[in-house]
């Protein structure tokens, strides 16, 4: 471990391994193999690129996602490592010229497709080599009814009878006890030492906030967080994607669009762009996804909701993957919830499948309505217990008010059962409201005992009840698509009055909260910080220095340094090479190249001291 260590030290510039981290290299550096699941930004690499170091020969590591394979590589060589790839897109000469370093006993770390790894001609070219152990990355992907099963992963139990006594270990970050007990008994991992840590994300930051001119508040988000930072915007449809994007770059935002509409050169160049770019604002449908393995995504917003807790807890897990401060913020409105009530409904499969569909949405809808720690739900969903709520999430922020809606919900049950429950919120509401709208007139509803009983509530409040009692299925949305309110009979104690109930004010303003207020909480509950206003502009000049590096270099700019190493940095403020080195990511190799760039920064930066 004292070798470890050193590595740690002085290749990667860490001072410390994380918890667990320290326990897995152990075991691989003894020769033991290990199943490691550790969630996404949890620093898995070290786990086995420090091993690999360590032991003598070359640490074969087995994962899908080729697209980052070429910038993987790139950060181990920028740390002085001799790393090289083995996948479909290597020409013949690149191989035969890898095959040979390999051969020769010059290269450490060595990142192989799945598929390439299980050939015959590979299998003899790793058995003629001295191999430190293999490390089968997102090994989840061997479950078969995981959405990211492939079969090449089950082959890969070749491993163990070709290299019996290399140590292996599988790696992933999502699976659950079902997952696991897979991948044990088909990578033959039943003798494998376990470290399982659960699947919070604690330096995602999820706010969920009514719609209230929705294009406003991502802008307001936008501006007032994410100058200048890369982020995912998700819609549910390709028309959505598309003018969303384009309204983005009308406001001076680098936006571009993906989804599965567009011709497959531009979704390629799309992707390569924001993999590459540390600005880049990715206006998508779900079609984007898998790869999507880029670390410094700071924010995932959702304009439309997700139809249930598991997409969007993967679809916000794309964000923050360096374990730097990162938002997840959701914006949903009633027309949200109708639209999945009917799709669900409306969904292909049999009725058991339906059903589920249903519960997953309702879940979802729970997850957006409830007024207490957001990450406790979300992690309860999953099977993981938070003792106290997070401080990170919207709710902890901005407790929201609840109040008592026993009344309105009576009159609003009461108005759609006399009109007939034929009729959508807006004219619902309006009834409530005693609007003398032509509709209102045409079917003699002024008429109505609760026409005009509500003009207390404004109109946005009157749908902020509507939606609630639909989230949580007091009321049903009717299935041919005209969104016709329905009575469900779990209303009926309410109606009689028997049933008190509680709702939350919607308070739209949630979506920003205050930059101020979010990076002084980030730091108090993590210890970790957010760059201050007056730092700004330093922050945006070291970037500028790294973003130049990188063009240099070929690279995307998170090879040359992640986040965490430019906020410290701006932390430490150092002016020499020596005060440099004890910049957290700063090792020997990287000192060396860069060092002498980012002082110039700080020299020519006249910041206050
Ligand atoms: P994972 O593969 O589990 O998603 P990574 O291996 O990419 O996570 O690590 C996430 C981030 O944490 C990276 O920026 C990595 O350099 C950093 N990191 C990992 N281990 C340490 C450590 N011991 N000290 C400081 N930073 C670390
Ligand atoms: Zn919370």
């Amino acid at each position: 471990m004292h070798q470890a260590l050193h590595i740690l030290e002085h290749t990667f510039g860490y001072k410390t391994f994380r918890p667990q981290q320290a326990a897995v290299i152990k075991t691989l550096v003894n020769g033991g193999d290990a199943l490691v699941i550790m969630p996404t930004g949890g620093g898995k690499s070290l786990c086995y690129q420090i091993p690999a170091l360590v032991r003598d020969g070359v640490g074969v590591v087995v994962s899908p996602l080729i697209a980052l394979m070429q910038d993987q590589v790139a950060a181990l060589r920028g740390l002085g490592v001799n790393a090289g790839f083995i996948n479909s897109t290597l020409s013949s000469q690149e191989f035969f010229d890898t095959e040979r370093a390999l051969l020769a006993g010059a290269i450490k770390v060595l990142y192989v497709a799945p598929e390439r790894l299980i050939q015959p001609r590979m299998l003899d070219l790793l058995g003629r080599c001295h191999i430190a152990l293999f490390a089968i990355d997102e090994a989840h992907c061997v479950a078969q009814w995981g959405h990211d099963f492939r079969s090449d992963y089950l082959k890969l139990d070749v491993l163990q009878h070709y290299f019996p006594r290399v140590p292996r270990m599988a790696l992933t970050a999502t699976a659950d006890v079902r997952t696991q007990q897979e991948i044990v008994a088909r990578l033959g991992l039943q003798n494998a030492a376990q470290f399982i840590s659960g699947f919070d994300r604690p330096n995602i930051q999820y706010r969920i906030a009514p719609k209230d001119k929705p294009r406003n508040q991502l802008l307001r988000f936008l501006r007032s967080e994410q100058q200048g930072n890369s982020g995912i915007v998700y819609c549910l449809s390709r028309d959505k994607v598309d003018k969303t994007a384009q309204w983005l770059r009308e406001q001076g935002f680098n936006a571009l669009a993906y989804h599965a509409g567009l011709p497959n050169p531009f979704r390629e160049k799309h992707q390569r762009q924001f993999l590459r770019d540390d600005n880049i604002i990715m206006v998508a449908t779900i079609a984007f996804g898998m790869g999507i393995d880029k670390p410094d995504v700071r924010f995932v917003a959702h304009l439309d909701m997700p139809k249930s807790i598991e997409a969007y807890y993967q679809e916000t897990g794309r964000a923050g993957r360096d374990g730097e401060p990162a938002t997840a913020l959701l914006l949903y409105g009633f027309e949200d919830v109708i639209k999945l009530r009917q799709m669900t409904a409306n969904s292909e499969g049999n009725e058991v499948f339906r059903r589920q569909e249903q519960h997953r949405l309702n879940a979802m809808l729970g997850l957006c309505e409830i007024a207490s720690c957001r990450r406790q739900v979300l992690l309860r969903y999953f099977g993981d217990v938070l003792d106290v709520p997070c401080g990170n999430c919207d709710n902890c922020l901005t407790p929201p008010e609840t109040w008592d809606a026993t009344e309105a919900c009576r009159m609003a049950l009461s108005c759609v059962y006399r009109s007939g429950q034929r009729f959508g919120s807006q004219h619902v509401i309006d009834i409530l409201r005693g609007e003398q709208t032509d509709k209102i007139k045409q079917y003699g509803h002024t008429e109505l005992t609760t026409f005009g009983i509500g003009k207390k509530l404004s109109e946005n409040e009157w749908r902020s009840v509507l939606r609630q009692l639909t989230a949580r299925g007091f009321l049903d949305v009717d299935l041919e698509g005209f969104g016709s309110l329905l009575l469900n009979d779990s209303c009926r104690p309410i109606l009689r009055g028997e049933q008190a109930i509680h709702l939350r004010r919607d308070n739209t303003v949630t979506a920003g909260v205050s930059r101020g207020k979010a990076a002084k909480l980030a730091k108090l509950s993590k210890g970790e910080h957010n760059v201050s206003a007056e730092d700004l502009p330093f922050w945006f000049a070291l970037r500028a220095c790294r973003k130049r590096l990188a063009e240099e270099f070929g690279v995307p700019p998170y090879v040359i340094f992640h986040d965490s190493t430019l906020k410290d940095m701006l932390l430490k403020k150092p002016t020499s090479l020596l005060a440099m080195r004890s910049v957290s990511g700063v090792g020997d190799a990287k000192l060396d190249k860069f060092g002498a760039a980012f002082l110039d920064v700080m020299r020519d930066f006249e910041y206050p001291r």
